[in-house]
C-alpha cells in the first residue's frame, strides 16, 4: 500500500515478471508484483472466467467499445461486435504503422496466447544474441523453461484421427505436395485433457474455440505454472489494476520510487500509490517495458539511460494470410483453437518463414487455411516521446512489414501453383489479401548486451533490471515465449547470484 518499502518490486505478470517472482521468493525475498489487468478468477454471470470466442463481450478486450479481432472481416463484412467497456483480456494496442496484441491480466501473454513452446534454432538464437553463452542457454535454460512451463506435446496417433485437427492436416498436405516441410509444435495445454475434451468427459475449452480471450481450462498459463509456485512461497504479493506510471531514484535511503495508479473495471483512476523498492524489475512486455523507460529517460526520472534504450524494435516478422482450399480439402467444422503444426521453412534463404498453421474456429466449414508467418524481416522501429502529448509513440511505417509479405508470398503462391488454390481476400480487410497490420509478438526495445549489461541491468542505475521480451532484438524466428522465460531464468540466476545479499 501507499507509502510501503518493499525489496524487490516487479512490473508486469508476464513470462519475465513470473520468473523473477519464482526465482526471488524461493531466494526468500519478499517480492511485490504490480499489474494494470486484473486477476482472472472469478466468474461472471455466465459462470465463466473467460467470455466464449464466437460471443464475445467486455471480457474480451482492453477498454474498448467494440472488438478489432484479428480477422477482421469476412465475405465483405466486418466480424466485429460492440461491447461494454471493460479491463478484458486482449489489448490491441493502436500505433500508427501497426496494432500490437497482448495479454492483460495477472498472467501476462500467457492468458491470450495459442501456448505454442517453441525453442528457437540454435544458430539463429546465436546470430541475434551473440554475447549469451548458448552453450549454457540449450543444456540449462531452455530445459528449465520447457519443464517450468509445462510444455508436452500432442499424441501423433490422435492427431491423425481426429476430426479437430482436419485443418493441421489439410495445411501438411498442401504444404508437402509442395515440397516444404511441416513439424509438430510443442504446446503448453494439456493435450490429455484435449483429448478427454474431445470424449466428451470434462468441459470442453480448446474444442469449443477458446484461446485469444483466454481459456476457462486446459492451458497452463503463467497462473497455474510460476505465479502458482510463487505465491506457495508465501513470499509474493500482487497488485492486480495498478498501472505503473513512474519509476525514480528514491530522494533518500537508496532504492527506487514507483508511483501507481490503482484502477477499477471501466478503467479509471481510483487512487495513486507511491512504493519505495530496493529493486525494481522491469516486466512489464517489450511494449510497456520500452514505454516506461523511454519516457522515463525523456522526463528525467531516469535522465542517464542509454542512447540504446527504446530501440531495435521488431514485430518478429508476423504476416498472417489465408488461402481457400477445393472443396475436396476440407478444413472441419470443428478445430481445435491450439494450433500444433508448423511450416518450416527458415532454412530458405529465399524465404526464410516459420508459418504455424493456424485454426479459423468459425464452427462451420469453410474450406480456409489460416497462416500466421514468422519470416525474417530485418526492419526495425524505434520508441519516441511526444512533449506534446507526454505519450510514447512507436514509428514502426506499414511499408516495413513488406519484407515478410515479400517472404511469405514466395511460399504460398507455390503452394497455390501447385493445388490451383488462391489466397482469400475477405479476412483482414474488405478485400485485402495480407494481414500486415497486427501483430502477437511485440520484441526488443530494451535489448540485452545494449540497453543493459549482459545480464538485464540497467548499469547506470544499480537495482534497476529488465526482465521481458525486450530484450530480444525484434525477431527470434520462432513463437517467442519460451525465448524469454529461458533469457529470464538465466539472468534472474545471475542476478540473485551477485546483487542480492
Ligand atoms: P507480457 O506477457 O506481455 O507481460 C507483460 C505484462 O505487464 C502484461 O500483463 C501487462 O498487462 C503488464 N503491464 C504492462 N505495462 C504495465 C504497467 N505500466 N504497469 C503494470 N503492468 C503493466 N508466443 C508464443 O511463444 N507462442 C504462442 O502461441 C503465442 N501466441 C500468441 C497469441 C496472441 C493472441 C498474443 C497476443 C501473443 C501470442 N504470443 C505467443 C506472444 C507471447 O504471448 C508474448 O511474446 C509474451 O507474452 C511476452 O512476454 P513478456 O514477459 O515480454 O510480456
Amino acid at each position: 500500500s501507499d507509502g510501503d518499502r518493499v525489496p524487490a518490486l516487479v512490473i508486469g505478470s508476464g513470462y519475465g515478471g513470473a520468473v523473477a517472482a519464482l526465482r526471488l521468493t524461493q531466494a526468500g525475498i519478499d517480492t511485490h508484483m504490480v499489474e494494470m489487468g486484473k486477476s482472472w478468477t472469478t466468474p461472471g454471470s455466465d459462470g465463466k472466467v473467460f467470455c466464449p470466442m464466437l460471443s464475445p463481450d467486455g471480457r474480451s478486450f482492453w477498454l474498448r467499445d467494440r472488438t478489432v479481432q484479428p480477422v477482421s472481416h469476412f465475405s465483405g463484412g466486418s466480424v466485429d461486435k460492440n461491447i461494454s467497456r471493460y479491463v478484458g483480456v486482449l489489448d490491441a494496442e493502436d500505433f500508427g504503422g501497426i496494432k500490437v496484441y497482448q495479454g492483460r491480466g495477472v498472467g501476462g501473454g500467457s492468458l491470450v496466447n495459442g501456448g505454442m513452446a517453441v525453442t528457437p534454432k540454435r544458430n539463429y538464437f546465436e546470430e541475434i544474441l551473440p554475447g549469451v553463452d548458448s552453450n549454457e542457454m540449450y543444456s540449462t535454460y531452455f530445459p528449465r523453461a520447457n519443464a517450468a512451463l509445462g510444455v508436452n506435446n500432442i499424441d501423433p496417433a490422435w492427431f491423425e484421427s481426429t476430426e479437430y485437427y482436419k485443418f493441421a492436416r489439410t495445411g501438411r498436405k498442401t504444404a508437402e505436395r509442395s515440397g516444404y516441410t511441416t513439424t509438430f509444435v510443442p504446446n503448453v495445454y494439456d493435450f490429455n485433457y484435449m483429448k478427454q475434451e474431445a470424449a466428451g468427459q470434462v468441459t470442453k475449452s480448446a474444442l469449443v474455440s477458446e484461446v485469444i480471450y483466454g481459456n476457462n481450462a486446459g492451458k497452463k498459463s503463467l497462473d497455474k505454472t510460476y505465479l502458482a509456485a510463487a505465491s506457495a512461497t508465501g513470499k509474493l504479493t500482487i497488485s492486480a489494476l495498478h498501472v505503473v506510471t513512474s519509476v525514480a531514484p528514491a530522494a533518500t535511503g537508496g532504492g527506487y520510487q514507483v508511483v501507481m495508479n490503482q484502477i477499477n473495471e471501466q478503467g479509471n483512476t481510483v487512487g495513486t500509490k507511491t512504493v519505495t523498492a530496493d529493486k525494481v524489475f522491469f516486466a512489464a512486455g517489450s511494449i510497456g517495458t520500452s514505454k516506461l523507460l523511454v519516457a522515463m529517460k525523456a522526463q528525467g526520472q531516469l535522465a542517464n539511460l542509454p542512447g540504446a534504450v527504446g530501440q531495435e524494435w521488431g514485430h518478429n516478422g508476423n504476416v498472417m494470410v489465408g488461402r481457400a482450399n477445393h472443396m475436396w480439402d476440407a478444413t472441419g467444422a470443428k478445430q481445435s483453437a491450439i494450433p500444433v503444426m508448423g511450416i518450416d521453412n527458415w532454412a530458405d534463404t529465399s524465404a526464410p518463414v516459420f508459418a504455424e498453421i493456424a485454426p479459423f474456429p468459425a464452427g462451420t466449414e469453410l474450406w480456409v487455411s489460416l497462416y500466421l508467418a514468422i519470416a525474417k524481416n530485418p526492419q526495425r522501429a524505434q520508441f519516441q516521446f511526444n512533449s506534446a502529448t507526454g505519450k510514447v509513440g512507436l514509428n514502426w511505417q506499414r511499408s516495413q512489414n513488406q519484407p515478410s509479405i515479400d517472404m511469405a508470398k514466395k511460399l504460398f503462391d507455390k503452394i497455390n501453383k501447385k493445388e490451383g488454390t488462391i489466397y482469400r481476400t475477405d479476412l483482414f480487410g474488405p478485400v485485402q489479401t495480407w494481414g500486415d497490420q497486427l501483430t502477437y509478438h511485440p520484441l526488443g526495445g530494451c535489448v540485452l548486451g545494449k540497453a543493459t549489461d549482459g545480464y538485464g541491468r540497467l548499469p547506470e542505475y544499480p537495482g534497476l533490471y529488465v526482465m521481458d521480451g525486450s530484450l530480444v532484438p525484434g525477431n527470434v524466428g520462432v513463437n517467442p515465449f519460451v525465448t524469454i522465460t529461458a533469457l529470464a531464468e538465466r539472468n534472474i540466476e545471475n542476478i540473485i547470484a551477485n546483487d542480492m545479499n
